[in-house]
């Protein structure tokens, strides 16, 4: 048996209202029905979480969200809270991704906090970690990961480890149609299960899954989804179509 299920997140990002939603989660859900050993999760905007959420009843598919505030409730216009993403039924929760740490400013401070209050609320976070192109070319790839796993996952007990999922994914790559070689992604990520095995010991550092994101597509998704540390992917424009996901999908089901 595996030690990690294969796990194939869609970030739809800024993308879809409610009505395109539920007709590209509707073609996800019936195609899906028929794969039992990838998990799947959709993290569709803020303003289609409910829609969607109708659509998965009675599915395996699971719920994400893209964001969350790390306060419970109060004066933060414009913010979701933990708990209104779980009276959605939403498991999972995207943070630390890239578009946010730039254009929102976001530390790896209070992308900590956010962690330890989704773990608290039982959401799932998908922590995104990754070097840009010029910190790539300075050879500084390692040390950003490693400032960025070891500040984020701050405080995180070994009880509530497995449910962190990172996900690495090169700046570079995000948006832009260039992938990390195999090579250049199972380093990192064996270098994140390394790093994971000094915060949580060798056996809980074995289950964490760590995805690869950055331009994923069909077509170089096999080869990447075969690598030892490399145990699904997080999709950007390759989840906005039901056709290109689910050949995702596909292509991390029939890896053995
Ligand atoms: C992302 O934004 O998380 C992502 C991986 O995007 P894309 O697949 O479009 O590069």
């Amino acid at each position: 048996m595996l030690l990690r299920k294969k796990l194939i997140a869609g970030n739809w990002k800024m993308n879809k209202t409610s009505a395109d939603a539920v007709s590209l989660v509707k073609e996800i859900v019936a195609a899906v029905g028929k794969v039992h050993d990838v998990e799947v999760v959709v993290c569709p905007p803020f303003t289609c979480l409910e829609s969607v959420a109708r659509m998965l009843e009675g599915s395996a598919l699971k719920l994400g969200a893209q964001n969350m505030h790390p306060e419970p409730g109060g004066a933060y216009t414009g913010e979701v809270s933990a708990a209104m993403l779980r009276a959605l039924f939403a498991s999972y929760v995207i943070l630390g991704h890239s578009e946010r740490r730039t254009y929102f400013k976001e530390t790896d401070a209070f992308i900590n906090q956010k962690v330890l209050a989704a773990l608290k609320s039982q959401l799932k976070p998908i922590l995104c970690v990754g070097e840009t192109l010029q910190e790539r070319e300075s050879g500084a790839t390692l040390k950003v990961v490693q400032t960025q796993v070891e500040q984020d996952l701050d405080g995180v007990g070994k009880d509530l480890a497995t449910n962190v999922v990172i996900a690495y994914e090169p700046v570079w790559a995000i948006g832009t149609g260039r992938v990390a070689t195999t090579e250049q992604a199972q380093e990192v990520h064996a270098f994140i299960r390394s790093l994971l095995t000094k915060l949580f010991g060798e056996t809980l550092a074995q289950k964490v899954r760590i995805l690869y994101g950055g331009s994923m597509k069909p077509a170089n998704a096999p080869e990447l989804l075969a690598q030892k540390d490399i145990d699904g992917g997080l999709i950007g424009g390759a989840s906005l179509e039901s056709r290109s996901f689910l050949e995702l999908i596909n292509a991390a089901a029939a890896v053995r």
